[in-house]
């Protein structure tokens, strides 16, 4: 769908996947005016199929927009181009277990400026394919000291389409000595941790489970926020604070957090040469808070947050 020169946005219109035409002096080509959100449709062992917190994905969107200087959708027209999208692909959504139908909202600037001044024009696409389970538990990261994400004041508290820019050289460089992904630390002192490349982080210690504020730098995650209430269900206490990368070496476990990865149990990380290894599997926290949430997500466990909504 496409916004009016007043901000809002046409109904829009359901067509194949393919290619779009775009202008070459766009704000999104040219200046990265872009902000997007990523969420899961899940199908149930009856045959159901819901979507999970995708409220949460079009307040965030909306929060991105305007950090961006973007007009949005409003929530309905966001939670019903969704709502299409996946009706639309129902045959394509996996079997219970096998995975989910992810659902890519992208909002972006596609008016003409040739100066860097917010574009005359916006479409907002959303589009959809399966993907598999992805809790491989082999996830064996690097402390990042060379490159930072984000600064304060700049947009890494939002979705924002150029943040995952800035982290393409720090990842190809871990990849090429075979880590699997990179944990940041903060702009300023260099000294606390602050989030994955497309995930959270929570490190667990004696049955308190910590995790860095989201503080302007960090992405806002839908599962952290669900992990960090699901936490508290469970009996562990939950903590939302500043964590020196030294306490990495007193952890007990280590684990991300996102939409893709679900719960990723972190295996190994590497900081200044030093090598530590995690607890994983059977009874530890990341695998408790897992069974909750995609027990929740799949149908499985009955919703008594109302954070499943069911397709129509
Ligand atoms: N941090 C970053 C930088 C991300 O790209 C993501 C994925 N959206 C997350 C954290 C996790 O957010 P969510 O749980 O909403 O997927």
């Amino acid at each position: 769908m496409n916004s009016s020169e007043d901000g809002t946005f046409s109904k829009g219109i359901l067509t194949r996947f393919g290619n779009m035409d775009i202008n070459p002096s766009s704000g999104i080509l040219n200046y990265g005016q872009g902000v997007f959100e990523g969420l899961k449709a899940f199908r149930t062992e009856n045959g159901k199929i819901l979507l999970f917190r995708p409220e949460e994905n079009a307040k965030r969107m909306k929060m991105g927009a305007e950090r961006m200087c973007m007009p949005s959708p409003t929530i309905d027209q966001f939670l019903n181009a969704v709502n299409r999208t996946v009706h639309s692909n129902k045959r394509w959504v996996p079997p219970p277990g096998k995975g989910a139908m992810y659902v890519r909202p992208l909002l972006m600037g596609t008016g003409i400026c040739l100066g860097v001044r917010p574009a005359p024009e916006y479409t907002f696409a959303t589009y959809a394919s399966p993907v598999g389970n992805y809790h491989t538990g082999d996830l064996n990261l690097i402390v990042e000291e060379k490159f930072r994400r984000a600064t304060p004041g700049g947009t890494g508290g939002v979705k924002a389409v150029t943040n995952y820019a800035t982290i393409y050289k720090a990842i190809t460089e871990a990849k090429a000595k075979g880590f699997t992904d990179i944990l940041f630390l903060d702009a300023v002192a260099g000294k606390y941790i602050e989030e994955v490349s497309t995930s959270n982080i929570f490190v667990v210690k004696e049955n308190v489970i910590s995790t860095p504020p989201t503080n302007g730098t960090i992405l806002p995650g839908i599962t952290r926020k669900s992990i960090i209430q699901i936490a508290h269900i469970l009996g562990y206490q939950m903590e939302e604070r500043a964590i020196p990368v030294e306490e990495l070496f007193d952890a007990e476990e280590v684990f991300c957090t996102g939409t893709a990865v679900v719960i990723n149990p972190v295996n190994s990380i590497t900081y200044q040469g030093r090598r530590i290894e995690y607890k994983r599997g059977a009874g530890t926290a990341a695998q408790n808070l897992y069974e909750m949430l995609t027990g929740i997500q799949n149908g499985r466990i009955e919703d008594e947050m109302g954070w499943v909504v069911e397709l129509n």
